[in-house]
């Protein structure tokens, strides 16, 4: 049995766990990160929010994802019936990024791990996490390679960045149902030939099909198109490549962009992804990105959340294991908070339609707030001076009434 020791172990080597891995050796530290999978890896995710692209700066990600030319997303486009709202990063609120990408994650991912090898980071991919003891807040974490063997690793500070894997809530405990109803995914990669050549080609587009189901389009820049459903699961006929078609064929405005093109994968399907937990941090560990929590893809939030939260976790363990005093409670987990909640209140009202209203009832909203539910969309869900984080619920209640008075 190899033992390893480390001051950080990174659990995870997705957007959360690459950028807190980053940070931590940045900040002078030895860090360990195991990943269950070998790279590259396909995972859902592939619409980024510019909030992120701070953090990707900061962990020296940007020049090598640059080279790649991932499609630029330079805002959000939604459409019902024939209305379309577009939301243009560069009109928001929040002075901050106008700009992000659209990526097939397992080229966006493993190019962030190869930087990280690069600079000498030790990475152990297929070792999966099993087991974990805490003493105090050193931890003693069993790891199994491919072949059965079992490892051991000696940290001072876990980082759990493992995604739906999550690996410390299940193993301590800490899970908790999420506060949103069941809801499913399925969704392919299509040969995208047809594609317009305007913005529309390029842009990601969600599409309202009613007020509980919505698709998605998401173009890549090697002419690959990301394609989902997202709803009630009653909504769902079946699992294979025949119903994705006639799903696609359903939808009248890309039935002709997508009908008789090659699908690049087998469709799949995620149910119930919707999660929470009892706690985000505890002696010796934080969570950080879809381990901690995950809402719903409408507003793409999960890797912006994932890439913020792995950086501000990295950051704070870096600063305990200096000596410094860290309250996690209000550094960690009121700022993470912060973040879920304001995203939790507009998919809630995302779901009960007024944000929908909202979005296809242009008079009832004029520019200004446009530009601050804006800067929501683009993630930059921290910015209090913005009423529409500060007083997020409040703001789309009152929003709700008044879209009423317009319809
Ligand atoms: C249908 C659907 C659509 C989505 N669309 C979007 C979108 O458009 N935009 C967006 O931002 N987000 C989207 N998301 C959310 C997105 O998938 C996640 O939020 C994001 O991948 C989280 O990143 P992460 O780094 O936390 O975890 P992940 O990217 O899941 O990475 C976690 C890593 O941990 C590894 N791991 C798991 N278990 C172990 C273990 N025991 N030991 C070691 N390693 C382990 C996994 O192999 C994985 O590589 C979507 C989610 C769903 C369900």
């Amino acid at each position: 049995m190899e033992v390893y020791k480390t001051d950080v172990l990174v659990i995870g080597a997705g957007p959360s766990g690459a950028v807190a891995a980053s940070i931590l050796e940045k900040k002078g530290l030895d860090v360990l990160l195991v990943e269950k999978k070998k790279f590259p890896r396909y995972v859902i995710g592939e619409s980024l929010l510019p909030s992120c692209m701070e953090s990707l700066k900061e962990a020296g990600f940007l020049e090598a994802l640059q080279k790649e030319e991932f499609q630029l997303k330079i805002g959000a486009r939604f459409i019902r019936d024939d209305q379309e709202c577009l939301f243009r990063f560069e009109e928001q609120y929040t002075e901050g990024w106008s700009w992000t990408w659209q990526v097939p994650r397992e080229r966006f991912d493993q190019v962030m791990t190869d930087e990280l090898e690069k600079r000498g980071v030790r990475i152990l991919f297929e070792h999966g996490v099993t087991d974990i003891q805490f003493n105090g807040s050193t931890s003693k974490t069993t790891i199994e390679d491919r072949t059965g063997k079992v490892h051991q690793v000696e940290a001072k500070f876990v980082i759990d960045a493992s995604g739906y894997g999550r690996v410390l809530p299940r193993l301590l405990g800490l899970e908790a149902s999420s506060d949103f109803p069941m809801r499913q995914s399925f969704f392919t990669r299509i040969k995208d030939e047809r594609r317009p050549k305007n913005l529309e080609g390029k842009q990601a587009t969600f599409v309202v099909l009613d007020q509980q189901n919505w698709m998605w389009v998401i173009p890549f820049s090697n002419g690959i198109t990301s394609v989902g459903f997202v709803g009630d699961p009653i909504f769902f006929k079946g699992n294979d490549e025949t119903v994705m078609r006639q799903m696609i064929e359903d939808v009248y405005q890309m039935k002709d962009r997508f009908r008789d093109m090659e699908h690049v994968m087998p469709p799949q399907t995620i149910k119930g992804y919707a999660s929470g937990v009892t706690k985000l941090y505890g002696d010796g560990f934080a969570l950080a990105g879809n381990s901690a929590e995950f809402l719903d893809p409408i507003f793409s939030s999960g890797v912006a959340l994932g890439i913020l939260t792995g950086h501000r976790a990295a950051e704070l363990a870096a600063m305990q294991l200096k000596g410094e005093n860290v309250n996690w409670e209000t550094d960690f987990a009121d700022y993470i908070n912060q973040g879920v909640d304001t995203f939790r209140s507009y998919v809630r009202h995302w779901y009960n339609g007024s944000m929908q209203c909202a979005f296809f009832t242009p008079t009832a909203i004029n520019q200004k707030i446009k530009n601050q539910i804006c800067s929501v969309l683009a993630g930059y869900v921290w910015d209090k001076s913005n009423p529409y984080v500060a007083k997020h619920e409040k703001a789309m209640t009152v929003l709700q009434k008044v879209i009423h008075l317009y319809s």
